[in-house]
């Protein structure tokens, strides 16, 4: 007898039984068809009886794949023989079973095995052979479980458990190749209750397994280091903190670092950071202590089980481990370290940022106390963040209600002490009606970065104030703090001034902006911004010349008009005489290179003889007149018979521009 393809009906059972189990196995109504739709074979889905010619086949436009139906549903129809003399048809429903099919049992990359009742291999496809690198025969019959790596005790137990629960279970395991190395497999595996069969389709995911562990080791790892990063650190403590321990945080801020980069070059500085981290790796990711590089010169140790002796004794192995010097291009480096400390312990908010803030605050701390050294985060300390804590809070709720008032500070020419300019001075009217002074809150704004906000509200106050003065034909000038952080918005702060100074109907050219050495030096940035303000005749002051890290070349090299001498140096001046030679000749070298020069501070009448003896022409202090009220500046301003000749000059770079268009 033979079929409609004219095959024998013979060969036709074999291909029959060689895929017959498979199809009992599919989850989905299956049924084997000859071509011309006849349904020779079939699962426990499909109704109809075997022999019936149910199934018409389209003619397809994909050789080798066609579609059918049997007036009922739609079939997908795929040869699953090389002559394609026996076709699989499968229900075409939207459940993901014809999909699994489709994706996973054609494509050659997936990976497709049988079991029969006993567990074992019945039938499985080219690519899950090829990957074991075992033959077809070598598989058949073989308890595949018996390829999980030996410690790996409990894939089996819960694989089958969820099969006999749910008849499914989508697990990842190893399985040994015949070369004795490991794939891992991601599976989806079914099990059939009423055949008592299971069919799994797996991908190989090892590749994709080892680019994980990659990325994931590159996330969590320091380029320059190779020690654990942030993120990693805040991840170990935040889990460690889930838990009931107490934890301990290390924060070491090395000593100096920036002199060892600026004065060898940053590739010395990245090679120290190397060493320390060298000295430090056997610590780095221990089973139960951690230790990070957060970025720059900040490094972080996590003690999991933290005490304070254990964790004080960390710290002082820490500085023992950095006395050794480090050897940079043959040149001998000490390196050392600022360690703040910090035990989370009952008290203390549970939380990674929080702990990592105590520590921080407690490094900072030891920097200040002398470097080299450790310090606790102890009860003042928290005193004191709460304190700025409540600060910042107060700032914020201060600038929704425009609570802050400016108070200026006359400056006055010399002899005569008569105005020529004034300097505003922010005061903070807090919640209880104190007037609170910068000293007690620009730390705090700065570091909340609300700094840029309370200045816009200062230079509002303080150029109307001089545009007044002005229309009131007492033309001052007017001087206003430029914080690091404003100075950093670069073009943002030119606008500001400018858009103020407009709306204000000020003529800029009245404005002396005061920066910083710290605020500006290093940060190249703020260059191109004192260019832009000077060009449109703003000048720029260097305010508390003399203190930090003062140079006399930034005399010369920064964009400034006005050099303003710090207190300290005018304090001493009356009884120090080599205050007095150094101020001196600070102001004949900035009279040489045509600067102001306002002395700061001067409180007593020797301070002043001391101030117009060495030829000082411009100062202020509480000698001549403290910072007061808009009200009281007006009054002032208003009972001088003129402005004295000598007010501060307009800048240079703008009469530059003026005469070179
Ligand atoms: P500064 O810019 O050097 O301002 C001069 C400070 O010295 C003022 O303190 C002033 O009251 C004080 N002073 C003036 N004459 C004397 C004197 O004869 N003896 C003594 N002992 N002190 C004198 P104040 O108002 O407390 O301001 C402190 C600092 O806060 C300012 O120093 C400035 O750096 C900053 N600051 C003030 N207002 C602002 C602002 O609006 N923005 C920014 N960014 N900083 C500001
Ligand atoms: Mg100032
Ligand atoms: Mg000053």
């Amino acid at each position: 007898m033979t079929n409609g393809t004219g095959m024998s009906d013979a060969c036709l059972d074999e291909q029959v039984a060689t895929w017959g189990m498979m199809l009992a196995t599919l989850p989905i109504p299956a049924a084997l068809v000859s071509p011309d739709g006849r349904v020779v074979d079939r699962n426990r889905w499909v109704d109809i009886g075997v022999g019936d010619c149910l199934i018409q086949m389209d003619a397809s436009p994909h050789p080798g794949f066609a579609f059918g139906s049997d007036g009922a549903s739609r079939w997908r129809v795929r040869p699953v023989d090389d002559d394609s003399r026996v076709w699989l048809a499968t229900a075409d429903r939207a459940d993901d079973g014809a999909h699994l099919i489709d994706r996973f049992f054609f494509s050659g990359e997936s990976l497709f095995v049988v079991y029969d009742q006993a567990g074992l291999v019945a039938q499985s496809n080219a690519a899950w052979e090829d990957l074991l690198g075992y033959g077809h025969d070598e598989v058949f019959g073989l308890d595949s479980w018996t390829l999980l790596p030996p410690d790996d005790l409990e894939t089996r137990s819960r694989v089958e458990a969820e099969l006999r629960k749910r008849g499914r279970s989508e697990p990842r395991f190893r399985m040994r190749t015949k070369d004795g190395s490991y794939k891992l497999i991601k599976w989806a595996l079914y099990y059939d209750t009423e055949l008592g069969r299971c069919f799994g389709v797996g991908r190989d995911v090892t590749e994709e397994e080892q680019l994980a562990n990659e990325l994931q080791r590159m996330a969590y790892t320091d380029d320059l280091t190779g020690l654990p990063n942030r993120t990693k650190f805040l991840e170990r403590l935040e889990a460690v903190l889930e838990t009931s321990a107490t934890p301990a945080v290390l924060f070491c801020d090395l000593d100096n670092f920036k002199v060892v980069n600026d004065s060898l070059g940053h590739n010395a500085g990245d090679l120290l950071l190397r060493g320390i981290a060298d000295r430090l790796a056997p610590h780095a990711d221990a089973s139960d202590s951690l230790f990070a590089r957060l970025g720059g010169d900040e490094f972080v140790g996590l003690l999991e089980q933290g005490t304070w002796p254990r964790a004080i004794s960390a710290a002082e192995e820490i500085l023992d481990l950095l006395r050794e010097p480090f050897l940079i291009k043959g040149q001998p480096i000490y390196a050392t370290a600022s360690i703040g400390i910090t035990v989370a312990d009952a008290r203390t908010v549970r939380s990674a940022e929080a702990l990592l803030g105590e520590a921080d605050t407690a490094a900072y701390e030891a920097k200040g106390l002398g470097r080299d050294r450790y310090k606790a985060f102890d009860d003042a300390l928290r005193e004191q963040v709460d304190r700025r804590f409540n600060v910042e809070a107060g700032l914020r709720r201060a600038l929704e209600d425009h609570r802050f008032e400016v108070d200026y500070q006359p400056i006055v020419a010399l002899p005569g002490a008569g105005v020529v300019g004034m300097e505003a001075l922010v005061r903070w009217r807090n919640e209880s009606n104190d007037l609170v002074l910068p000293g007690r809150f620009i730390d705090v704004a700065e570091a909340a970065g609300l700094m840029p906000a309370i200045g816009r509200q200062v230079m509002t106050q303080a150029f109307s104030v001089a545009a007044e003065l002005a229309q009131g034909g007492r033309s001052i000038a007017i001087s206003v703090n430029a914080s690091a952080a404003e100075l950093s918005t670069g073009a943002e702060y030119v606008k500001q001034v400018l858009d103020t100074a407009a709306d204000t109907d000020l003529d800029p050219t009245q404005i002396l902006v005061e920066i910083t050495e710290s605020a500006i030096v290093g940060v190249e940035a703020t260059l191109p911004t004192l260019h832009a303000l000077r060009s449109q005749g703003v000048r720029i002051g260097l305010d508390d010349f003399g203190t930090g890290f003062s140079s006399l070349s930034h005399l010369r090299s920064l964009p400034i008009d006005v050099v303003k001498v710090d207190q300290s140096f005018v304090a001493d001046l009356a009884h120090d005489h080599v205050t007095r030679a150094v101020t001196s000749s600070l102001l004949n070298l900035c009279h040489a290179l045509d600067l102001d020069v306002v002395l700061e501070g001067v409180e007593t009448t020797d301070d002043a003889a001391a101030v117009e003896q060495m030829g000082g022409r411009l100062a202020q202090g509480y000698l001549y007149h403290r910072p007061m009220s808009a009200l009281n500046l007006c009054r002032l301003v208003g009972r001088q018979d003129r402005i004295a000749p000598l007010s501060l000059r307009p800048s240079r770079e703008l009469e530059q521009t003026k005469t070179h268009p």
